[in-house]
C-alpha cells in the first residue's frame, strides 16, 4: 500500500518516507541494524544506526564502520519519521525498531525472544498498528523448556562427565548463546574453557556489565589434560570434527539449539546430547509477542512464514510474508541441516515465502 512505512525492496526492508533500510542484505546508504548477527548486520553500508550495546559486536565483526548508536527508547527524527529502538531480548544490543509517521506506528522486530535470560535487556511489547515479526520457530512443535529446566540439564550432564573424567564439549553459536550458557551454568562444577571464537564476544558482554564466570583458553598456562577432564568447553559448531577437538581425548559432546527439539537432529549432528536452547521465541512466545503489540496487520519475515501467516489470518489479523534474506545463526555448522534434506533449512526464510 502507498502509505506503508516499510516495504520489501531487493536491498532489504525499506522505509519510504524515512529513506532508510532495516537490516538490509545489500549495501545501502542508511541502515538501521536490529542486532549484530551476520545475516542482519552486513558489510558495506555508508551509515549504520544501532543500539549502543551493539557497538562492540558490530565493530568486532565489521571493523571501523560509520555507526550512530541509541539507547532503548531514545527518539530521533529522520525525514519526519520518529524512530526509536526497543529491547528484543535476543542477544546483547538487540532491538525492535519503532517507526512513527503520519499517525501510523510500525514496529520491525528483528529477531526476538520473550523469556528473559539475564544477558540482555528482556523483550518488551511495543504497541503498534503494524508489526513485522520473525518466525524462525513458528511451528506448534517448538516449545522451549524454562531457563531453570535447561540449566538443570546442562549442569547435570557436565557434572556427570566431570565425575567420570571426561571433558564436556558444548557446541553453540559464539555470539549470544555462548554467553547465555556461561551466565546460566553452575561454574562451581569445574573450570570453563572457551574456543578462540567465543572469548572476544565474552569481552564485549563483560564490558557491557553482563556477569560471566572466569573463562580459560586452551593455550592458557595450567590448562592441561587433568583440568580438561573436568572442564566445560564452549566451541562454535564449526569446531566439531576438527583437529582442535583432539586435545580433549575422551570427551562427551553436545549441541545447544532450538532445532534440538526435532527428533533426529541430534543424531544427524553426530553429538551425544542435544539441549533445546534458542535465542528466538518459541511458538507460544511468538503468539504472545504478536498479541502484545495489539497490531491489526502483521508481516512475517523469516522462518515458518506460511504457517504463521495462516495462523494469524485464521485469528482475524491481516497477515502476509515479506521476502527477506535472513538466515538462522543456529545453522552455521558445516554439518548443518542444509546438507540434510527433510529438516527445516537455514535458508528457508529466504526462499519459501511469497
Ligand atoms: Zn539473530
Ligand atoms: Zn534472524
Amino acid at each position: 500500500m502507498p502509505d506503508d512505512l516499510v516495504i520489501a525492496r531487493p536491498e532489504g526492508l525499506y522505509c519510504p518516507p524515512g529513506d532508510f533500510y532495516i537490516d538490509p542484505w545489500r549495501p545501502v546508504d542508511r541502515a538501521v541494524i536490529t542486532h549484530a548477527h551476520s545475516d542482519h548486520a552486513r558489510f558495506g553500508h555508508a551509515h549504520y544506526l544501532a543500539h549502543r550495546h551493539s557497538a562492540g559486536t558490530l565493530r568486532a565483526r565489521l571493523g571501523e564502520i560509520n555507526l550512530q548508536t541509541l539507547d532503548y527508547g531514545e527518539v530521533i527524527v529522520h525525514h519526519g519519521v520518529k524512530l526509536s529502538l526497543h529491547p528484543a531480548g535476543h542477544v546483547l544490543g538487540s532491538a525492535q525498531v519503532r517507526l512513527e509517521h503520519g499517525g501510523r506506528v510500525w514496529v520491525a522486530s528483528g529477531d526476538y525472544k520473550t523469556e528473559p535470560d539475564g544477558t540482555c535487556t528482556p523483550f518488551e511489547p511495543v504497541p503498534c498498528d503494524t508489526f513485522i515479526t520473525e518466525s524462525t520457530f513458528g511451528l506448534p512443535i517448538y516449545r522451549w523448556p524454562s531457563q531453570a529446566e535447561l540449566f538443570a540439564e546442562i549442569n547435570g550432564w557436565w557434572r556427570t562427565n566431570a565425575e567420570q573424567g571426561r571433558a564436556s564439549v558444548l557446541l553453540c553459536y559464539a555470539f549470544g548463546k555462548a554467553q547465555r550458557i556461561l551466565h546460566g551454568v553452575d561454574a562451581g562444577i569445574g573450570p570453563i574453557v572457551v574456543h578462540g571464537a567465543v572469548e572476544p564476544l565474552n569481552a564485549v558482554y563483560r564490558a557491557a556489565g553482563v556477569v560471566l564466570p572466569p573463562t580459560l583458553r586452551v593455550t592458557d598456562e595450567g590448562v592441561d589434560a587433568a583440568l580438561l577432564q573436568r572442564a566445560l568447553v564452549l566451541a562454535p559448531p564449526s569446531a566439531h570434527g576438527t583437529p582442535w577437538m583432539r586435545r580433549f581425548g575422551n570427551y562427551s559432546d553436545a549441541f545447544a539449539s532450538g532445532w534440538m527439539q526435532l527428533r533426529g537432529t541430534r543424531r544427524r549432528r553426530g553429538v551425544d546430547r542435544g539441549f533445546v536452547m534458542s535465542d528466538h521465541a518459541d511458538w507460544p512466545g511468538l503468539q504472545q509477542a504478536i498479541a502484545g503489540t495489539g497490531a491489526e496487520r502483521v508481516f512475517v519475515t523469516h522462518g515458518s512464514v506460511a504457517v504463521m501467516v495462516r495462523w494469524l489470518t485464521e485469528n482475524g489479523l491481516e497477515a502476509q510474508g515479506f521476502k527477506t534474506e535472513y538466515g538462522d545463526e543456529d545453522m552455521e555448522a558445516p554439518t548443518a541441516a542444509s546438507s540434510h534434506p527433510g529438516l527445516p533449512l537455514a535458508g528457508e526464510g529466504a526462499t519459501a515465502l511469497s
